[in-house]
Parts: C-alpha cells; sequence; structure tokens
C-alpha cells in the first residue's frame, strides 16, 4: 500500500499547490475569488493558468479540458492540448488565462429542451475556482459551468452553485438575527453510493446490458438475497483488489473515499466519502462513478450503475446526506448545547420540515427517473410518497412545542424557547428508520431516493432552493418582529402544526402508510410520467425564479429534456427486447425443440414402445410458449409503431409508462419461463446466477 497521505490529492491543483506554486498576490486573489465568488480578472488568470499548465506538464499530462455536466447527466470534456508552434517548426507548451477562464465547446449535440436552436451552436464554459482543476489520464480538467451564448443555463453546475448561494444569503439573514458572527453558509453533502460488479466475459454476452445497462430477461436463480449474507460480507479478494485501486485512483483525485461494503444484494456494493461542500461533493461524485466504471475494466469487471439491474434483487441506489453549515464551524442541524443555540437549530429544522412539505412535488421530481421508476415503491428503497423521519424523541419535542405541554423526558421544563431550560436533544437519533425517504440522522438529512446513475446536482438544487425560500419568508417575520423571542416561538409552533403531517416515523414499506399519507392529504406519484408534470407549476416556475435559479423557459426546457430522456429510455430498452427475442431467443428455442424432436422421432423409429415423454412434453410445452413469446414479440413491435402517431410529449412518456412498458413486461414473463425450460447449451445468455455469484 502507498503512503495515503502522499498520493492524497497529488493530481490536485488544491490549496496547498496553489499555495506553493502562485505569486504571493496571485494566491491572495485567487482565494479571494474562491471564498468571496469574486470574479477573476484576466491578468491572475494568466498567472494561475502557466502555473497550473507547469503543474501539469510536470505530472506528465499534455492536455487540458474544460470538464462539464451538460443535463445528459454524466460530464463532457473536449481535449485539447498544450502545444503552439513557435514559428521554427517547433513547438510549445502554452495555456493562457483566457482559455483557464473560458472555453466554446460546439455544444448542437447536447440536450438543451429547445433553449437553444441548432443553429446557435455555440455554448461556453465557465470555470468554477471553488472546485479544484485536477489530472485525469494525462489531461488537465477544469471543473466549470456550461451557458448558451443567450446565459441560459445548459448543465447541472450553474443552478447548484446558484441555489448554494441562496442558502448563504437567506441563512445569514437568520443567523443574524441569532447574533452569530457567521459570514459564510454552505451546504454540505455526503453521498453514499450503491454499484454491482459482474465480470466482464459475462457482460459482453448480454446484449440488454450493453445497450440499456440492466438485464431485460432472466429468471429467478435458486438463490437471491434472502438468506441475507452478502450484507456487510466478506469481500472477496477479487472484489478487494478492486476497491483497494479504486480508493487509491479516488484518493490522488483528492476525494475522500471512506467506507466500502458489501450491500444487500449478491455482487452488490457500496463506497461512501466523507462529506464535503455540495458542488465539491457533486464533481466528486460525478469522477467516482467513471472511476468506478473505469477501474472495474483493469479487473476484468463491469460496474453496473443502474437502478434496477436484476429483476427480483435489490436495486441500486445513493443516499444524499445533506447538512447546513457556518464558516464558524457550526452545523445549523446540529441539536446544540444551550437553550439559544437550541432554538436556532429548531428553527432550521422546521424550515426543512415546512420546505419538504410544501414542496413533495419538486423531492419527487427531482429523483425521477426510468431507471428510478423500478425501485422507489418497490419495498427496496423508499416509497414514492416523500415524508420525513425524526426519531421519536425529536417528534415528542416538537410535539410538546405545538401543544404547549410539558416534555415527557424533561417534566420540569416547560417548552418554551430561548428563554427557559429546554431538555437535552437526542445528539445521535438511535432508531434508525430505513424505509423513510428522508431522515433526520442526528445532525443532518439523509435523502435516500435518489437513483444510482444520478448526479446529485438536480435533487440538492431542489433541497437548497426550498429550504432557502422557507428561510426567507422567515426572516421576512423575524426581522420586522418587535419581540423577537416571542415571535420565534410563535413561529416555530405554527410551522410545526401547519406541516407535520409530512413527519412519518413508522414503517413506510408497510400497506397501511400509502392509506394513511392519502388521508394526510401527501402526494403519492408513482412514476415519472406522473410526477414531472409539476414540474412546470405556477408555484414550482415562480419558486425558481424569486430565487434566480432557473427561468420560467430553463424549468420548461428541463421539463423536457427529462420526459425525452425517460421515452429514449424505454424506447431503447423496447428495441433491445424485441432484438434478443427475435434473434437469440426464438432461434435458441427453435433448436432446442428440434433437438427434443429428433431424438424421440429417432427413439420412436427404433421401437414404437419408447414413450418419450419427457421430449413430448416439452416440445408440446414449448412450442405453446413460443407461440406465446412471438405473439408477445409481435405486440410490443406495434406498441412502438403507433408511438410514432403520438406527438405531446407528456402524452407520450405516459403512452411508454403505461402501454409500451406493461408490453414488455408480458415479453419478459414469457422468455423468464422458456428458460427455466430449455437446456442450458441452447440458452445464449448467460443467467442471473451466472451474473450474480460468478465474481
Ligand atoms: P449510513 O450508511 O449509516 O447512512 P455512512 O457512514 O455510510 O452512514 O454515511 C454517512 C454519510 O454522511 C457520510 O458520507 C458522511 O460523511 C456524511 N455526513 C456526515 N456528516 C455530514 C454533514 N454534516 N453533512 C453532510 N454529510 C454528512
Ligand atoms: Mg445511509
Amino acid at each position: 500500500m502507498s503512503d495515503v497521505s502522499k498520493i492524497f490529492g497529488s493530481l490536485v491543483f488544491n490549496d496547498a499547490t496553489m499555495k506553493a506554486r502562485l505569486p504571493k498576490e496571485t494566491y491572495k486573489a485567487l482565494k479571494k475569488t474562491i471564498n468571496e465568488g469574486k470574479l477573476l480578472d484576466l491578468s491572475v488568470a494568466n498567472v494561475v493558468a502557466n502555473a497550473m499548465k507547469d503543474w501539469a506538464i510536470e505530472k506528465g499530462a499534455t492536455h487540458y479540458t474544460h470538464w462539464f455536466q451538460p443535463m445528459t447527466g454524466i460530464t463532457a470534456e473536449k481535449h485539447d492540448s498544450f502545444i503552439s508552434p513557435n514559428g521554427n517548426g517547433e513547438v510549445i507548451m502554452e495555456f493562457s488565462g483566457k482559455e483557464l477562464i473560458k472555453g466554446e465547446p460546439d455544444a448542437s449535440s447536447f440536450p438543451s429542451g429547445g433553449l437553444r436552436a441548432t443553429f446557435e451552436a455555440r455554448g461556453y464554459t465557465a470555470w468554477d475556482p471553488t472546485s479544484f482543476a485536477f489530472i485525469k489520464d494525462g489531461t488537465l480538467c477544469i471543473p466549470t459551468a456550461f451557458c448558451s451564448y443567450g446565459g441560459e443555463t445548459l448543465d447541472k453546475k450553474t443552478p447548484l452553485l446558484r441555489s448554494m448561494e441562496v442558502v448563504n444569503k437567506q441563512a445569514l439573514r437568520i443567523l443574524k438575527l441569532f447574533g452569530s458572527d457567521a459570514t459564510r453558509v454552505t451546504t454540505t453533502v455526503g453521498p453514499e453510493q450503491e454499484y454491482f460488479l459482474i465480470d466482464k466475459a459475462l457482460y459482453e454476452k448480454r446484449k440488454d446490458l450493453i445497450y440499456t445497462g440492466r438485464t431485460l430477461f432472466g429468471a429467478k436463480p435458486p438463490k437471491g438475497q434472502e438468506l441475507e449474507d452478502h450484507y456487510f460480507g466478506q469481500i472477496k479478494p477479487r472484489i478487494a483488489a478492486y476497491m483497494k485501486e479504486l480508493d487509491e485512483e479516488l484518493w490522488k483525485l483528492g476525494i475522500l473515499a471512506k467506507t466500502k461494503h458489501n450491500e444487500v444484494a449478491p455482487a452488490q456494493h457500496e463506497l461512501a466519502p466523507i462529506f464535503s461542500t455540495t458542488n465539491i461533493a457533486t464533481d466528486h461524485n460525478q469522477l467516482t462513478m467513471e472511476m468506478m466504471k473505469k477501474i472495474a475494466l483493469r479487473h476484468n469487471l463491469v460496474c453496473l450503475l443502474h437502478e434496477k439491474p436484476f429483476a427480483g434483487v435489490n436495486g441500486s441506489g445513493k443516499h444524499n446526506n445533506w447538512s447546513i453549515s457556518t464558516n464558524t464551524g457550526v452545523n445549523l442541524l446540529e441539536p446544540g448545547s444551550t437553550p439559544a443555540e437550541n432554538a436556532q437549530f429548531l428553527l432550521f429544522l422546521v424550515a426543512v420540515i415546512k420546505a419538504v412539505d410544501t414542496h413533495q412535488d419538486l423531492m419527487r421530481i427531482s429523483c425521477a427517473s426510468a431507471g428510478n421508476d423500478h425501485r422507489l415503491g418497490a419495498n427496496e428503497a423508499p416509497p414514492a410518497i416523500i415524508s420525513m423521519f425524526l426519531g421519536s424523541e425529536l417528534t415528542d419535542i416538537l410535539e410538546s412545542i405545538e401543544s404547549g405541554t410539558k416534555y415527557s423526558s424533561n417534566p420540569a421544563a416547560q417548552m418554551t424557547l430561548g428563554v427557559d431550560v429546554l431538555p437535552t436533544f437526542p445528539k445521535d437519533a438511535t432508531d434508525r428508520n430505513r424505509t423513510s425517504p428522508f431522515a433526520f440522522t442526528g445532525n443532518k438529512f439523509e435523502f435516500r431516493m435518489l437513483g444510482s446513475t444520478f448526479s446529485i446536482s438536480g435533487p440538492n438544487i431542489v433541497l437548497n432552493t426550498i429550504v432557502a425560500d422557507v428561510l426567507s419568508d422567515f426572516a421576512d417575520i423575524l426581522e420586522g418582529a418587535a419581540d423577537f423571542t416571542s415571535a420565534l416561538n410563535e413561529l416555530i409552533k405554527n410551522t410545526i402544526k401547519e406541516h407535520k403531517r409530512i413527519i412519518s416515523n413508522g414503517n413506510n414499506y408497510s400497506e397501511e402508510w400509502p392509506v394513511e399519507a392519502a388521508k394526510r392529504g401527501l402526494l403519492n406519484l408513482k412514476s415519472t410520467p406522473e410526477a414531472l408534470p409539476l414540474f412546470i407549476s405556477e408555484k414550482n416556475i415562480e419558486l425558481f425564479k424569486k430565487h434566480g435559479i432557473f427561468s420560467a423557459h430553463e424549468v420548461h426546457s428541463r421539463y423536457e429534456i427529462l420526459l425525452e430522456n425517460y421515452v429514449k429510455t424505454i424506447n431503447i430498452e423496447a428495441l433491445t427486447m424485441i432484438e434478443m427475442v427475435r434473434k437469440d431467443i426464438l432461434p435458441a428455442v427453435v433448436c432446442y425443440i428440434k433437438e427434443l424432436s429428433t431424438t424421440a422421432a429417432t427413439a420412436k423409429s427404433i421401437s414404437a414402445s419408447v414413450d418419450c415423454e419427457f421430449e413430448v412434453e416439452m416440445v408440446t410445452k414449448l412450442s405453446s410458449l413460443s407461440n406465446v413469446l412471438y405473439k408477445n414479440l409481435v405486440a410490443l413491435d406495434e406498441t412502438l409503431l403507433n408511438a410514432k402517431n403520438i406527438e405531446d410529449s407528456l402524452e407520450l412518456a405516459q403512452y411508454y409508462n403505461k402501454t409500451v412498458f406493461t408490453a414488455m413486461q408480458e415479453l419478459r414473463a414469457v422468455a423468464d419461463e422458456i428458460e427455466t425450460l430449455v437446456g442450458e447449451k441452447y440458452w445464449p445468455y448467460p443467467t442471473y446466477g451466472d451474473l450474480l455469484f460468478r465474481v
């Protein structure tokens, strides 16, 4: 094992490197930009660029790229080399400040949801100096935001940075009222990432995995996850070697990879980093996913990040642990030790409660995708209903505040805030609830609905914006109050009263919960096409406009992109199924039937008394099943043809959800039954058993 402290951040142009390599004045100017969001002027950028280039070349880099996060959900890069001719037939290595701070990729092929006409192909990328440059595969990568020439955002980073800024602004207003000397507030995130590893040779034999990232067919193996022997189980040597290399590569990139373990499903694992500022956590999570895939190949493995690679075993998600901190080192979601601190904590807590209740739709939408639809509500992940878990102790405290009664575990104390004694708060919620979509875990919230392939930016844009919006309302009320303490008490009490319906400490997987949730008036948006239309509601457009996160136009474009993406995903899956059945599965059945028939005919020709019961029964059964399979194939094909007549994008998404997807399930059911009957050497694909247990 290499010396971790030596390799950590060795491929990052981080603060220590900047300090060592930049002239003092330049370093100071750059720090100012980073800390205060100031604009970087060109003369500073020139010096930084030159130092960055020299450093990168020493590390073996020959190229640079603006690394950005378009609406595809993955990252994009276009590499340019540092070379520049010097007129004597030779080259020098150059990198200017202009090239550092601004790039102009031809962006016509990135999804824009109608924001950019294709003739206006230009977009530009701008350096986000709060995220350090790094070296990946011999290329200096500069984290950038991506906009159209009209200034509309075309990426996932710009609105995220904006939403963090809004939290900063509104939270500072509140903190000022409590006499805090904080000057900056940031949201923090630690995303736990789940993934599957399977053997590369087996992967390559499955068109469904290659084209769609998940299996579209596959009978249940004799063993699944029922023994629960994989969760936190011993890590196999091949997997351990992979995890070790992954850790090392992530550490070099300055990513705080911390925890690794086996997950519930066979072949499923998890990696969690130590949390960091939200935009850094987002960049790092994108890099982590990329490295997971890349390093797997070096071990003859393939890393599957799809939300549901296998039916019948758990899929993969991402837990977005989220909190808010000040530059004075205070975690605003950490209960304090004095009554005043606890009043402040309670105010932030009820702000989150109100935000989540008011904007359940946005929380749900931020986790909506064709892949994640397989998980939400399927008893392996939180249901599609948004609710919050606070634990019984904190809930009791809120209830006593609301009713003005005594808190049971501290009967001496009357529940008034900011003045008298408040009970000691539960520091660590011991009663964990794994079924909750949004759980308070002692000093942070864990948003558990995210799909494993997701960029975490979308959910965090929503979280930041909705919480900032409530904080801004709270600040309006409190700033104008004649008596701060009584206004604060009133505000906390009323907020609990109005929004407590969102709190659910019970089992969210139970059959009773959807019934109870409906009674409470909570939304239950079961699928992506059901959830997405709410994105463009007046409430939401006003919210994003008010805080300068998205214009109405930008919300609409993102809505269109999400719908389009949903339809395209299912369309590719349907086409893949059709190809697999037509080209591989039906021919395999035919061969097996032929083998059985020939065997039976030959046997009978030797002696008419041979009864060939097995062959005859199988031929009969398989012939009839393959008839049904073929019929279902034709039916699926027809649903796709009919889709061509639908022009409205929402209607089309609904059609894919209801009609195409149903036809796919019907096709799969028959194919999976056939798989259990056909001889192994005839079956064209590695089975679930092979994929899940032969790693
Ligand atoms: P569990 O599996 O029990 O949910 P883990 O230890 O796997 O817990 O993950 C917890 C995650 O929460 C880690 O990434 C951790 O860094 C992160 N975390 C801890 N404190 C904060 C915080 N204040 N803000 C954001 N994330 C946090
Ligand atoms: Mg967790």
